[in-house]
């Protein structure tokens, strides 16, 4: 049996005579950049991460960019991003000059570790970025409760974590809702994928969200009058309409992937080698990825499933701090433990909707059989 890391063929022709229809009128109406769909998507998301303003951008990265240029930082002002998560983040900080401080995670929920944020925190600091690894948020009560009356802002980058649902100060809120700006992802094996590159800024705070919009578009409300230095970072009406089709269906996605997870959890259970995700009281967790540590031979481990036609990944296989790229900020091997045994251990198996029974028990079974063997 061969098996994708992601289907994103089939979960097309799920919804192919919609989403075609939805592209025809877009390439019919010629209306390519800020179409009437960029609007009415916006609107849609907004109202499903419950926070007023969203706008929307070119990608993730972009997403990070922009919040960052809204917060209207001096150079070298210091930003908390963890040291085990994609590139993003740091990659954001680092353009725009400002100097970015690296945090250890928690072995358990592969977030950041809020109680190594204090002894981070300095006369400079003025922004951390929450990543919501894999699918479900980060200890924000705890992340608010050390920022308070501090000014650091909090930005959520939520690009893994769409849809799921947190509980602070025993509330019900969703992830992108919590900090002072929140951005998302739209790369296509996310949560909420379109057709190419698409990412949003969420806030509640208006003067935020006009600032936002504005950076994202050349730093113009008007055309040609340019107040603020912007980017051009813009949700091609194209992709809009395709979001605005497979949001109606995300609710029904996520749980399905919920239930994947779950499979897999009940076969993993008691295997000594292997720990399953664990999800944080008070968490949903909406699996954009399944990540597994695996104790003991984990490479062994991926090349047999790639032998049997199962594909899996190392999210992530060398930690922000040990990348070449960001060796002018003088960590070495050693600063950051977690991470480092997170990349040594981490193994994400096949997951999205429309793995089928067959297909999990299959590569559930060969998993069992590598460590019975
Ligand atoms: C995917 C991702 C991004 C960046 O998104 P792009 O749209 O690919 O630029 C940022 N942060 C995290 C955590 C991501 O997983």
């Amino acid at each position: 049996m061969q098996i994708k890391l992601v289907d994103l063929e089939k979960q097309y022709f799920r919804y192919k005579t919609e989403i075609d229809n939805e592209l025809r009128r877009v390439i019919s109406s010629t209306h390519f950049i800020q179409g009437p769909q960029v609007k009415a998507f916006e609107s849609e998301l907004s109202k499903f991460v419950n926070i007023p303003f969203c706008i929307s951008c070119g990608n993730g990265t972009d997403a990070l960019q922009i919040a960052l240029m809204a917060c209207e930082l001096q150079e070298n002002a210091e930003i908390i991003i963890p040291a085990f998560s994609y590139v993003a983040p740091l990659e954001a900080a680092a353009i725009l000059k400002l100097k970015p401080v690296l945090i250890d995670s928690d072995p358990t929920s592969f977030n950041i570790d809020p109680l190594k944020i204090p002894p981070l925190i300095t006369s400079q600091t003025r922004a951390i970025i929450a990543v919501h690894l894999f699918g479900q948020a980060c200890d924000m009560a705890t992340i608010k409760k050390l920022t308070e009356k501090t000014g650091i802002k909090i930005i959520e980058d939520n690009a893994q974590s769409l849809g799921s649902e947190h509980i602070l100060k025993q509330e019900k809120v969703t992830t992108g809702s919590i900090g002072d700006i929140s951005t998302t992802s739209f790369f296509p094996s996310k949560v909420l994928g379109c057709f190419g590159d698409g990412g949003a800024i969420f806030t509640a705070d208006n003067n935020l969200a006009q600032k936002i919009k504005m950076i994202a578009n050349h730093g113009q409300a008007q055309k040609y009058q340019h107040e603020l230095v912007g980017v051009n970072s813009r949700l091609d009406t194209i992709q809009a309409a395709v979001l605005s089709v497979k949001l109606k269906y995300l609710a029904e996605d996520i749980s399905k992937r919920q239930k994947a997870a779950e499979f897999y959890n009940e076969k993993f259970a008691g295997i000594e080698e292997i720990v399953t995700p664990a999800i944080s009281s008070g968490n949903s967790h909406v699996f954009h990825q399944y990540t597994l540590r695996i104790k003991k031979k984990r490479n062994d481990l991926r090349k047999f499933l790639e032998e049997n036609g199962i594909p899996s990944m190392i999210y992530y296989p060398v930690p922000l701090h040990l990348q070449k790229a960001y060796s002018y900020l003088g960590y070495k091997k050693g600063d950051f433990p977690v991470a480092e045994m997170l990349a040594e251990e981490v193994l994400s198996l096949p997951m999205h909707p429309d793995l089928n029974p067959e297909e999990l028990s299959y590569i559930a079974n060969k998993l069992l059989a590598f460590f019975k063997a």
